[in-house]
């Protein structure tokens, strides 16, 4: 779903708001259910078999395969249109320029801060999935740097899709759309193929998910039953890491950002931010908080609406730093408890794949979870790794959406202080004056001698 489509955007928050309850239910019937069964049912005993080997495993697969089978399309058609935006008009100037490389910078930062600090909770130790899943798990073979680099250009980019070899797509969807948006009009009709081709994607990842509570319960079930509680601590530690990776976001991350670039206090800044954040986290969409994020920041923080109209919806679809601290935590789960040693070529694949999947991520509940087994395939991590943590994926959702959102106010600050689009006093007043901040974006384009959209 684009930024451009609010409606569709409202109508999926709402329609997902009972979907996230069954969710939660189906998370807690499979966990007793299978914790049941783990002390009750013989693991030979032909129910067993029956039941949460053969029906639970077959049911959690194939709603496994359905989230598989729209990634390469979704992903590419994302971002082919992304990039067709940025592209079009003069979007690609000093403003544009900026909030990419911060954009891209941050979410690098994100997963590496992620990774390091996996690695420091071992969030997966303690959790066999290599057995309960019966995968043949080997260790992830070593490539040399150098390898990974040249493998992220595509040498055949059908031969990428048919493989799903993720940063080969990402990278030829980028120069097909940038070409789409350099060349405008001239090839309109296929520019408007790939915007509807991507609202279709959209309208099928809503439609898969309307069968993740039964693909939750009978993946759960399954884990717990082979499993016993030995899995609740990881998953805890799961969510608990992801937690403590956001904070270190906001805190350090954007802190320094604001500090350095913005010449701002973060805690007043937070402290605007707060109503955004919390309707970010209880809507799980970055997209139904796009309006709350505009008129936030041109309200409280002071920043010229020409800025924020453009900055804010490419942030949404583009930006996902908290969904990238989601992914470092999840790859560092996942390969400790499929026992996958990823050395250190892994974890450059790791960050390069995260911060691309940030831009082919959709703004809306859930997005980010499909994409992890992007990240996860990358490295030869086993997808089942995913199901198990889409079972807690809702608790994660609300606070890297917040996170998200508050990563695409920060940069619009700073690019905006950095450009001259921004208002102090508007900032450092308690009050929330939209008209003075209109009348600032008009002031500072005659200031400048030239209308906004220039610098855009
Ligand atoms: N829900 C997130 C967002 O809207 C995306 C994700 O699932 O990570 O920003």
């Amino acid at each position: 779903m684009r930024p451009g489509s609010p409606q569709t955007t409202q109508q999926g928050f709402l329609n997902r708001i009972s979907l996230t309850s069954w969710i939660f239910i189906a998370l807690i019937a499979g966990t007793l259910l299978g914790t049941l069964c783990n002390l009750v049912l013989p693991q030979d005993s032909s129910l067993f078999t029956a039941g949460i080997n053969g029906f639970c495993f077959v049911i959690g697969r194939g709603f496994i395969r359905l989230m598989q089978m729209l990634v390469v399309p979704l992903v590419f058609t994302s971002i082919v249109c992304g990039a067709a935006a940025m592209g079009s008009g003069s979007m690609l100037g000093r403003v544009g320029g900026m909030t990419m490389i911060l954009y891209t910078f941050t979410t690098f930062v994100a997963i590496s801060l992620a990774l390091a600090l996996g690695l420091l909770i071992n969030p997966g130790v303690g959790l066999d999935l290599g057995s309960i899943t019966k995968i043949e798990v080997s260790a992830a073979k070593a490539v040399p740097i150098a390898d990974t680099l040249l493998n992220i250009i595509p040498a055949n980019v059908v031969n990428a899709m048919a493989t799903g070899t993720m940063l080969q797509i990402i990278v030829a969807a980028l120069i097909l759309g940038y070409i789409i948006g350099a060349l405008g009009d001239k090839v309109g009709t296929v520019g408007q193929f790939f915007k509807e081709f991507n609202e279709i994607m959209m309208r099928m990842v809503q439609f898969v998910l309307t069968f993740a509570p039964l693909g939750v319960f009978c993946l759960i079930t399954h884990t717990f039953a082979n499993a016993g509680l030995s899995a609740l601590l990881p998953l805890a530690k799961f969510v608990g890491g992801t937690y403590i990776g956001l904070a270190l976001q906001l805190i350090l991350v954007y802190g320094s950002l604001l500090i350095l670039f913005a010449r701002m206090s973060p805690v007043r800044f937070f402290r605007k931010m707060l109503p955004v954040m919390g309707f970010a986290f209880s809507t799980s969409s970055s997209n139904a908080t796009i309006p709350l994020n505009v008129e936030t920041l041109e309200r409280k923080i002071g920043v010229s609406p020409r800025v924020t109209g453009f900055t804010i919806p490419l942030g949404a679809t583009i930006n996902m730093d908290g969904t990238a601290i989601m992914q470092g935590v999840a790859v560092i789960f996942a390969s400790q408890a499929f026992g996958v040693d990823l050395g250190l070529s892994g974890y450059l694949t790791v960050i390069l794949t995260a911060t691309m999947a940030s831009i082919g991520t959709a703004g809306i509940p859930g997005a980010g979870t499909i994409m992890l087994t992007v990240v996860f395939s990358s490295v030869n991590l086993p997808v089942e790794g995913v199901s198990m943590l889409m079972g807690v994926d809702r608790l994660v959702d609300m606070g890297r959406t917040a996170v998200n959102v508050t990563g695409d106010a920060v940069v619009t600050t700073c690019v905006a202080k950095v450009n001259g689009l921004l208002d102090r006093k508007i900032f450092d007043s308690e009050g929330e004056d939209l008209a003075a901040s209109e009348k600032h974006g008009i002031e500072l384009a005659e200031e400048v001698g030239r209308p906004d959209e220039k610098l855009l």
